[in-house]
C-alpha cells in the first residue's frame, strides 16, 4: 500500500506521535483521490471513514483523533478521551490525558505541539488568517494554562503552500507583515506581486512564544507544487481533498 503519512522525527525523538497525511494510500475516487480526510466536502462518508481508519492506524493511534469545525479563527477546544468529530468551532485543539487531536488542511499550515513532561499536546490550523491572528502563539499560551512550558515544547510545522505559490493581495501582505522587521522578511514583494512564507511566519511565532529554535521542525514541501503527494485548495479549488495532521503522546492514545 502506498505511504499515507509523513511522521515528525523531532516529536518522535521526544516521545510524541505526530503525523501529516499524504494524499496517497486511501480509497476515495477522483477528485478526492485517494486519502481524503475531509468529512463534508462531497466525498462518500464510507470512503472518508476508511481513510481515517487507515491514517489513524498508520499513525499508531488506537482511536480516531478529536477534530473540530474549522473557521480560520483562534478559537480553542480542550479535548480528553477518545476522539470524534466535534460540532464545536475551533482551529486550536488542545489534547490532555493522552487525547489525540487533529486539524484539517489543504494548503493551510498545520502546527503540532507537545510538552511530554506536562502531558499536553496541541494541533493548530493556521492559514493566512490564523497566522495573522497568531494562532500558534495562542496555542502555546493555552498549553501553558495546562501546565506546559515553552522551553520544553517541541513543534512540527507541516506541509503547506510554499512561498513559491502563495501569492497574496496587498491587504493580506500588510496583515501578515507587521511593523517589526522579522515578519517582513517572510513576505516577498516582486514586481507589484506579493508572496508569503506561512511556515516561516509560524516558526517565528513559536520562537517569539519562547520555543527553542532546535525544538521547531519544518517539513519542507509545497502542497501546491507537489500534486502527487498533496491536495491543494489553491491548485484544485474548494473541492480539493483535505489532509489531517495529528498529534498524541506515545502510549497514551
Ligand atoms: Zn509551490
Amino acid at each position: 500500500m502506498p505511504e499515507c503519512l509523513l511522521a515528525s522525527r523531532l516529536l518522535a525523538r521526544h516521545g510524541a506521535r505526530a503525523a501529516f497525511s499524504l494524499r496517497t494510500g486511501g480509497v476515495s475516487p477522483p477528485p478526492f483521490d485517494s486519502l481524503n480526510l475531509g468529512e463534508d466536502i462531497g466525498d462518500a462518508p464510507a470512503h472518508v471513514a476508511e481513510n481515517l481508519r487507515r491514517f489513524a492506524s498508520a499513525a499508531g493511534l488506537d482511536v480516531p483523533p478529536h477534530r473540530a469545525r474549522q473557521t480560520h479563527s483562534v478559537r480553542a477546544l480542550v479535548c480528553t478521551g477518545a476522539g470524534c468529530a466535534h460540532a464545536d468551532e475551533a482551529d486550536i485543539l488542545i489534547g490532555l490525558d493522552g487525547a489525540a487531536v487533529a486539524v484539517r488542511t489543504a494548503d493551510c499550515v498545520p502546527v503540532l505541539l507537545a510538552d511530554i513532561e506536562a502531558g499536553v499536546v496541541a494541533a493548530v490550523h493556521a492559514g493566512w488568517r490564523g497566522t495573522a491572528a497568531a494562532a500558534a502563539g495562542r496555542a502555546v499560551s493555552l498549553m501553558c494554562d495546562h501546565g506546559a512550558r515553552p522551553e520544553r515544547m517541541v513543534a512540527s510545522i507541516g506541509p503547506a503552500i510554499g512561498p513559491c505559490c502563495f501569492e497574496i493581495g496587498a491587504d493580506t501582505a500588510r496583515a501578515l507583515a507587521s511593523d517589526d522587521g522579522e515578519t517582513k522578511r517572510h513576505v516577498r514583494h516582486q514586481g507589484g506581486r506579493h508572496f508569503a512564507d506561512l511556515q516561516a511566519l509560524n516558526a517565528l511565532q513559536l520562537r517569539q512564544a519562547g520555543l527553542n529554535e532546535s525544538h521547531i521542525e519544518r517539513i519542507a514541501a509545497c502542497t501546491c507544487c507537489d500534486a502527487r503527494r498533496f491536495f491543494s485548495w489553491r491548485r484544485d479549488g474548494a473541492g480539493a481533498g483535505r489532509h489531517l495532521a495529528v498529534v498524541a503522546l506515545v502510549g497514551r492514545a
